[in-house]
């Protein structure tokens, strides 16, 4: 057994897990990854991180939030939004200070380009609200701040994964997790823990998430009785490439590029004439599975293309060289000459761990939080996305709530509120046994069972739903979970067992994937990312609330509970672009 003590343990090392280790430069911090830092996931993120700086044309922070409270289809809780869009601004300069190469306009501010549902002056027309670094915005943010972060002498334990979180006394004490290197379980004290362990869009068969995206977080949060938000919120990105899932960024919608059907018309004007291709992104990837259906999908396939060959060689090459070259590794396509044939792909989860705008978690629908325990970035839920995230809205949800989380510790410790708590007998007997079940099981195989899974969930927990089919999926998930307990890793060894990992993540996914249902399957109404065919409007009536799921101790949802949505400014209305 090997023991740490810390002042704060974070877990996870993408953007919002590094933003908060910044903020505590007096407390000793572990931060625990399983990938290697700059492996994470937000050096995916290609096109930008939104703040209404202004430097390109009028813009304003009111702006960006009735855009984020728009976009969300009302469901975004308004007092974290107002957040969100004010403190942006700072947490973009923070980056900028800390050496992150923007791309410049010619007299040398940070320059901005559009993105779908940013707009001017209350949804008149587009604005230019995303800084960027090419389209590697995420991949510079995780370099600027992980260079930092080794320069403050910030502690890593790299390749450690979480299997556990304490809570003694009511209170969050640590986390328990094992080295990947070795497979020894260590535990880890603390005054507070951060969960900032990403999304789970490997719970779908096509998805421009990494394979470390398994919402590990959420789940290890599930089992101990916290519960999980709006988790039938899960947006399709409009253009992954074909079957791959891999993303072609909105960076290049917002450079003008278009979609095209069958018949090589510019559907997205007849859908949203006032943002066409730059609407949300639930409702771009509506309208392709609209055309789909339809009978106009290239070549009456299940595709659209994406196509920047107006955009002209020379801006592609400079506003868009990594996801033309995306192109042109899976698909053997020449983009400057060529359409690219897209479809959606599962993307980004708007629910996750309920936390306020502090980033403290909070375990019911009266926001009490849970003392010590923090969440920030795609593994929370504050809710500045409601039910369906904006572009860039999450790389600056991440710096903006991973600060605030980090600030609110480092204010807590200051005051000496929060403390080590006495760790409960046997605190590792938890992923202790749960390893052991796994090494030793029946004969179930795990590339099955997750294969079985995104299936399903691609076809009857996607894009439209039903009640049928989410009824089936639901059958489908609690037989797999049911499958699981008799799973075998066949590696018996300690050193780097890829195998275990594997299924400890299946088994995370499969917990999300059952909040993701149960909650798809209640919510009768269609409202951003999440539409039932069979209920195709919005009902404010019955459900203009968060969903809480709550896990029972034997498996499966046991209960889910409905909390109130923040609404100060922005009265709902209908979405209308
Ligand atoms: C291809 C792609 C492009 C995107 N482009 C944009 C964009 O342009 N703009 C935008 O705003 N958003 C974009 N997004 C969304 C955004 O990048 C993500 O939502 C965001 O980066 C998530 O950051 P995070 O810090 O929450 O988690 P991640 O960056 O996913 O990091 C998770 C961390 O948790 C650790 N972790 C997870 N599980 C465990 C475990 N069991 N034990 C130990 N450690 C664990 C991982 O090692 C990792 O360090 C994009 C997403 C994708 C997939």
């Amino acid at each position: 057994m090997a023991y740490h003590k810390f002042d704060v343990v974070i877990v996870g090392a993408g953007g919002a897990g590094l933003m908060a280790a910044m903020q505590l430069p007096n407390a000793s911090i572990a931060v625990i990854s399983k990938v290697y830092p700059t492996r994470s996931h937000t050096g995916a993120a290609q096109g930008g991180v939104a703040a209404a700086l202004g430097n390109q044309e009028e813009d304003h922070w009111q702006w960006h939030m009735f855009d984020t409270v728009k976009g969300g289809d009302y469901l975004v809780d308004q007092d974290a939004a107002e957040v969100l869009a004010r403190e942006a601004i700072d947490a973009v300069y923070d980056l900028e200070h800390w050496g992150l190469p923007f791309n410049r306009t010619p007299d040398g501010k940070i320059d901005q380009r559009r993105f779908g549902g940013h707009t001017r002056n209350f949804g008149e027309g587009p604005v230019r609200r995303s800084c960027y670094a090419a389209d590697r915005t995420g991949h510079m943010i995780l370099q600027t701040m992980y260079q930092t972060a080794i320069k403050n002498q910030v502690r890593f334990f790299n390749e450690y994964f979480l299997t556990d979180l304490i809570i003694s006394d009511g209170r969050c004490a640590g986390v328990v997790g094992y080295s990947i290197r070795d497979g020894e379980i260590h535990t880890f004290s603390a005054k507070a823990v951060i969960f900032a362990t990403g999304g789970y869009g490997r719970a779908w068969s096509v998805t421009s998430n990494a394979l470390a995206c398994t919402g590990d977080g959420m789940a290890v949060a599930y089992r101990r009785g916290i519960p999980l938000e709006d988790m039938e919120f899960y947006q399709f990105h409009p253009t992954g490439i074909y079957r791959v899932g891999v993303l072609l960024s909105e960076a290049a919608r917002g450079e003008g590029a278009y979609l095209l059907n069958n018949t090589g018309e510019r559907f997205m004007q007849r859908y949203t004439p006032t943002l066409e291709e730059l609407a949300p992104r639930d409702i771009v990837s509506r309208s392709i599975v609209s055309e789909i259906r339809a009978g106009r999908g290239i070549d009456g396939s299940d595709y659209v293309y994406l196509d920047v060959r107006h955009l002209g060689e020379a801006k592609i090459r400079e506003k868009l060289p990594d996801i033309t070259d995306f192109a042109r590794t899976y698909l053997r396509i020449e983009p400057i000459t060529e359409p690219v044939p897209i479809q959606p792909t599962a993307h980004y989860a708007m629910g996750g761990v309920p936390t306020d705008s502090n980033g403290q978690v909070v375990i019911d629908e009266h926001n009490t939080p849970l003392p010590g325990f923090y969440a920030a970035g795609e593994a929370a839920c504050v809710s500045v996305h409601g039910a369906n995230r904006l572009g860039t809205n999450s790389l600056v949800d991440l710096i903006v709530f991973g600060r605030r989380a980090g600030k609110h510790i480092a204010a807590q410790l200051a005051s000496g509120e929060l403390d080590h708590a006495t760790l409960p007998a046997d605190v590792e007997g938890f992923s202790r046994d749960m390893i052991k079940r796994v090494r030793s099981g029946g004969g179930e195989s795990e590339v099955r069972i997750r294969e079985e899974m995104r299936t399903v969930m691609m076809d009857l927990c996607g894009v439209m739903r039903t009640a049928e089919g989410l009824q089936q999926c639901a059958a489908k998930i609690a037989e797999l979970q049911e499958r699981y307990r008799h799973i075998h890793v066949n590696d018996p060894s300690d050193t780097f067992n890829t195998e275990l990992m594997e299924v400890l993540e299946l088994g995370n996914l499969l917990d999300c994937s059952e909040a993701t249902v149960a909650g798809a399957l209640a919510r009768e109404e269609s409202r951003g990312g999440h539409f039932r065919e069979d209920f195709p409007t919005r009902d404010d009536t019955r459900f203009l609330s968060h969903t809480l799921a709550y896990r029972a101790d034997d498996g499966g949802v046991k209960e889910l509970k409905y909390k109130p949505v923040v609404i100060t400014e922005f009265q709902p209305k209908e979405r209308k672009y």
